[in-house]
């Protein structure tokens, strides 16, 4: 099928890869001229995993394409995809500019029957909205074509996103539209079957779910998910705060959680607490929309001020061991929000490089991927070569991403370099006991 994505950013591109993959005509199209000239030479802009052979090995089969030209690619395609950011406004309501600028476009652009997909993460009634400025731009001109609007979020991980999208838990489609669904079930249909090279390869022989509901739905379960994810890992943080104040040990409360099958064992891990351009905004857009319709988020809204809490209590951490934060050099690693990725979008390190910053400290940064902080913080922090560039002369070491490389570090040669061999483990990812043995003063999150 003739398929149009506009935008390239971690949804955009692998949505557009993956559907070339799949034996699609693929056209992803983006305002941003240097992604694009990149993508044009094979380069994928953004690391994830496995992600650049994927589009080249697309390019080359002449599947997939790549150009600035949006409304051409409009023009000559069926099936639009939209999969430009929604970013938070101050007040948590997603700013949906770049949205209606591609509304806009498309209408300007219509030159006949076309179903326009949201992808984008948006709130309740976008679909209508897009349906709204898509026909109040259709130029007098171009006559009147029909168009169907489709809600079909998308629920990949960054760091993992090539698995997730050639072979996702469910795919949601809500549309008013039975003649839109039905393309959109032809259009996954190699997924949805997981009939195509990589499945058969990876021996994913599981039928994949697809779920047919009307817009509002199909909007609100992307939301959904996304917060009660977020409020799994709040709650578990929250008992990690009571673990440390009763002597109870996280690791083994959440084990013993977790073999309950109605709780399960999957995000319950105790850490610094959750980051990155989705599950922020996501909590926040759900919580503004209960308060704009009338109905308390009073459960939103705790689960965002728990992990707001649980940035602070690593920063108290240090404090509980440094004293005054004033003149110490800190060691911070990781900065991208999450392994596998270098998206430092809402991310736990910049808060606490942040607030260390603030309070006097010297921060030497380090992750294995992420070589430039966020502007705000960038030139305030030192990004350090490696781990032992970021500990040597240290008062204290934060991990604060679970990248695997932080899992084998040397720390025979870190407490040699340390100034104090103080660590706060943000993620429980280290052996407190080997460490405590070592002569570290170990801090993680409940235990
Ligand atoms: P992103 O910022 O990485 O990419 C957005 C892209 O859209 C950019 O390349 C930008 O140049 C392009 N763009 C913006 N306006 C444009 C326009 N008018 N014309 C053409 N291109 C334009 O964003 P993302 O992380 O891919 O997220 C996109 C949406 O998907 C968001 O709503 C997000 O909430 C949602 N989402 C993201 C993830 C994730 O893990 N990143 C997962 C699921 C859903």
């Amino acid at each position: 099928m003739e398929v149009c994505v506009i935008g390239t950013g971690y949804v955009g591109l692998v949505t557009g890869v993956c559907l070339a993959e799949v034996g699609h005509h693929v056209i992803c199209a983006d305002k941003d001229e240097s992604k694009i000239k990149m993508l044009l030479e094979g380069k994928c802009p953004i690391y994830e995993p496995g992600l650049e052979d994927f589009i080249s090995k697309n390019i080359k089969s002449g599947h997939l394409f790549f150009t600035t030209d949006v409304a051409g690619a409009i023009k000559s395609q069926d099936i639009i995809f939209i999969c430009v950011g929604t970013p938070p406004l101050p007040t948590g309501k997603p700013d949906l500019t770049s949205l209606d600028d591609v509304a806009r476009l498309i209408g300007k652009s219509l030159n006949g029957y076309k179903i326009i997909v949201n992808k984008s993460t948006v709130p309740i009634g976008t679909a209508k909205r897009v349906k709204k400025i898509i026909n109040e731009n259709i130029a007098d001109n171009n006559g009147k074509h029909e168009i169907d609007i489709v809600s079909n979020p998308e629920f990949l991980k960054e760091g993992e996103a090539v698995h997730d999208a050639f072979s996702p838990e469910r795919v949601v489609i809500g549309s008013e539209s039975q003649k839109a669904i039905a393309c959109m079930k032809q259009l996954y249909e190699p997924i949805i079957s997981q009939d195509f090279e990589y499945a058969k390869k990876n021996n994913t022989d599981k039928k994949i779910p697809i779920i047919i509901t009307d817009s509002t739905s199909s909007e609100l379960i992307k939301y959904a998910s996304n917060a009660f994810l977020a409020t799994k890992i709040s709650f578990i943080n929250e008992v990690a705060n009571i673990c440390e104040r009763v002597g109870a040990n996280i690791r083994d409360v959440t084990f013993g959680m977790g073999l309950d099958s109605r709780i399960g064992n999957k995000f319950m891990r105790a850490g610094i607490g959750w980051g990155g351009s989705c599950f922020p905004k996501d909590v926040r857009a759900l919580a503004f929309t209960a308060e704009e319709y009338g109905t308390p988020a009073n459960i939103l809204n705790a689960v965002i001020q728990v992990n707001n809490y649980q940035r602070f209590r690593v920063v108290q951490k240090a404090m509980d061991m440094l004293g005054i934060i004033e003149d110490k050099i800190i060691a911070v690693l990781g900065i991208a929000f999450k392994p596998n990725t270098d998206d430092t979008r809402e991310a736990p390190s910049v808060t606490v490089i942040n607030k260390f910053i603030e309070l006097g400290a010297e921060v030497r940064a380090f992750d294995p991927i992420v070589k430039k902080c966020p502007p705000d913080v960038d030139k305030k922090v030192i990004i350090a070569e490696s781990v032992y560039h970021a500990a040597s002369n240290a008062d204290l070491l934060v991990l604060v991403t679970d990248w695997d490389e932080f899992k084998n570090m040397d720390f025979n040669e870190i407490k040699k370099i340390m100034s104090k061999p103080n660590v706060i483990d943000g993620r429980n990812i280290l052996d407190r006991g080997k460490l405590a043995g070592m002569g570290f003063n170990y801090k993680g999150i409940g235990i």
